[in-house]
């Protein structure tokens, strides 16, 4: 009896130590999705907010710093939208974010332009397409809307998307969700995103007000920090998640990124806490990087892949989270299929713990901050949940509406996994 208590006790403290654990990440998720942070992009120094909250996460758990005080820094050019963002279609103003958004590597424009058409009942009509064909669309604005086109129609659609008639705005109209990204280039044109359920039918004039600027080397920055190991320091496990998003879409918008990524951010600070405890001290070193400029095309880990403070080939494996905010149907291992024995020892784990509902395996993938490492010959897994909420690259990615769903079970199955080496 007096043992069944004590096991009790044990569990009850355990789970006390893990509803802490969670409500440290929900603390993290809204602190990084602030509006303060400007949506960790690089409107307002975003960035540098976020890296700066990281860096003191780190130091507050007593992480230790490599030689220059938890930062890498780097350049890269990006195209930025800190001020007028307006959309106005025969007279309706259109909401950005919500109704419509502009390509990543939109410039300037700002003027009235009279609207061309491409959709179904021009294409599928030879006198309207022969119309299409010889207006003169340069300097005017070309509407396309792919809905019914079959294989033919959709080739020449990708054809006019390219601008081929010098026109200014392309319009693409679109019935599902919105995506936006970032850009380290600026196009001669501006490409417009807009949702079809909301776009005046037959509309004949669009005004535009955006305003781009190309931040040109601006300085960008990775964050990083080790707990040395125990009975071998020279061998370390790496975690890694990427700390950016995608900033602002003019100066009221902002783009949250609560699943991608501060979820996977507050996952290795997690991490971060967990090992930092004397109980918890590790064999191996355990190293935690939070990436800088994966949106913009992987940047930041690319840069550290080819100035590595340490030996790339110290480290034993590394595991990168990005999207860690769901799990309704479990998780997808990228680099699974790559590096099957320690993929079997994960699933075995999940199995026996039975943790989340699913590990599944995927080949490999340029899609997050692992890339650049598997090239190299380190060892690596990509780690993201699957289910739950669709947000994404949107701004509907909140904290609010995260649900962590399997975030607890999620980080045991990844200190289970690190014993195991
Ligand atoms: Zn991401």
């Amino acid at each position: 009896m007096k043992l069944i208590r004590q096991l009790l006790f044990f569990i009850f403290l355990s789970n006390v130590a893990l509803a802490q654990d969670i409500d440290f990440a929900r603390q993290v998720i809204n602190d990084l999705c602030a509006p303060e942070m400007y949506g960790r992009g690089y409107v307002n120094n975003g960035d540098e907010a976020a890296a700066h909250y990281l860096r003191n996460q780190l130091e507050k758990m007593g992480v230790s710093a490599f030689d220059f005080n938890y930062y890498q820094d780097f350049k890269m050019n990006v195209n930025t939208f800190p001020e007028a963002m307006e959309v106005e279609v025969d007279g309706k103003q259109l909401h950005p974010g919500i109704d419509f958004i502009v390509s990543p590597d939109a410039p300037s424009v700002n003027g009235e332009y009279d609207i061309i058409y491409l959709n179904k009942s021009v294409i599928g009509n030879p006198n309207k397409m022969d119309e299409f064909e010889k207006a003169d669309k340069k300097g005017k604005a070309i509407l396309l809307d792919s809905t019914g086109f079959n294989k033919v129609q959709k080739e020449y659609y990708q054809q006019v998307e390219k601008n081929p008639f010098e026109a200014v705005v392309i319009i693409k109209l679109l019935h599902e969700k919105l995506t936006w990204g970032v850009s380290q280039n600026v196009s001669p044109f501006t490409t417009l995103e807009i949702l079809k359920g909301i776009f005046p039918s037959n509309a004949k004039k669009i005004k535009l007000n955006i305003t781009n600027k190309l931040l040109p080397k601006y300085g960008s920055q990775n964050i990083l920090g080790f707990v040395e190991g125990k009975t071998k320091p020279d061998s370390s496990i790496v975690f890694s998640a990427h700390y950016d998003h995608l900033g602002m879409m003019g100066k009221e918008t902002f783009f949250p990124g609560a699943n991608d990524n501060a979820s996977g951010t507050a996952m290795i600070l997690n991490l971060a806490q967990y090992y930092s405890k004397p109980e918890n001290k590790p064999d191996y070193t355990m190293v935690f990087i939070f990436f800088g400029a994966e949106e913009a095309g992987l940047v930041g880990s690319k840069f550290y892949t080819e100035n590595p403070v340490f030996p790339l080939e110290e480290i034993k494996f590394l595991i990168n989270i990005d999207l860690a905010g769901t799990g309704e149907e479990g998780i997808t291992v990228v680099n699974g299929s790559v590096f099957e024995k320690e993929f079997n020892k994960l699933k075995e784990l999940n199995d026996e713990k039975n943790y989340l509902m699913q590990v599944k395996v995927r080949g490999k993938a340029a899609n997050s901050d692992h890339y650049y490492f598997s090239e190299k010959g380190v060892p690596a897994f990509f780690i993201y949940t699957m289910g739950g909420i669709k947000a994404y690259h949107d701004v509907y990615d909140k904290p609010e509406t995260l649900p962590l769903t399997e975030f607890k079970d999620l980080f045991r199955l990844l200190t289970d996994f690190v014993k195991t080496f």
